[in-house]
């Protein structure tokens, strides 16, 4: 594809928190003039529901049904990045120490993930679109080019996400490794590398070496 033709196409980035993810697929999508959606700012969104309804983190049934009544939209645009919940905007919030300490309970509810997966196809559906998640290139858009999996050593996702979120190492460390563990553990669509994805070791390269790495594959 020449690079002056509009992508079309759907990019699936999945991995673990901390490998710079979201910083990568935003700055490709904008450099592809795409659209971007961040999956894991709707599963925070539907956690910020559960929180608000205080829904005890045990029980299923309830978390599933306060997912079912919420109302969340998100934008899939690059340079404009904003998530709602009931209409009102929950950018904050999504991000707290007690929503990401909430977040995978949430979305290992399989009721939960079949309605935000509906709601990510309905958006992928019209293509042009970089997409980063868990579960992108095995679950959720199985066909995305390029289908890749960003990972990156322990350490360093640590350091990265602590100098985000300003907290210590240490403690960021041990917040990644317990919801890595959840995350990719549970039963409806774990955090998993699709046998057919390029692996992607972000320890070493910076933001800008990987995201030219995706603008060649994804004009293959
Ligand atoms: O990407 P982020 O760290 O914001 O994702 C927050 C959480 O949302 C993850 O730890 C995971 O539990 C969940 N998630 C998911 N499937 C996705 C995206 C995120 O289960 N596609």
């Amino acid at each position: 594809m020449s690079s002056q033709s509009p992508f079309a196409g759907v990019v699936a980035l999945d991995g673990p928190s901390g490998t710079g993810k979201s910083t990568v697929a935003r700055r490709l999508a904008a450099r592809l003039s795409a659209r971007y959606l961040d999956t894991g700012a709707m599963y925070r969104a539907a956690t910020v529901a559960v929180l608000h309804a205080d829904v005890d983190l045990d029980d299923q049934v309830a978390i599933a049904a306060t997912v079912e009544a919420a109302q969340i939209e998100i934008s899939t645009d690059p340079d404009n990045t904003w998530v709602t919940l009931d209409g009102v905007a929950v950018d904050g919030e999504i991000r707290t120490a007690d929503t990401t300490a909430a977040v995978s309970a949430v979305s290992a509810v399989p009721a939960v993930r079949a309605q935000l997966v509906a709601a990510q196809r309905e958006l992928i559906d019209s293509g042009g679109i970089v997409v980063e998640g868990r579960d992108i290139g095995s679950v959720v858009w199985p066909t995305a080019r390029p289908k890749v999996y960003l990972t990156a050593s322990a350490r360093a996702r640590a350091e990265r996400r602590a100098g985000e979120v300003g907290a210590d190492v240490d403690s960021v460390a041990a917040d990644i490794a317990r919801r890595d563990g959840l995350d990719s553990s549970r039963a409806a669509s774990p955090l998993t590398q699709a046998a057919d994805a390029i692996e992607l070791d972000t320890t070493e390269l910076d933001i800008d070496d990987v995201v030219a790495k995706l603008l060649e594959l994804a004009q293959d």
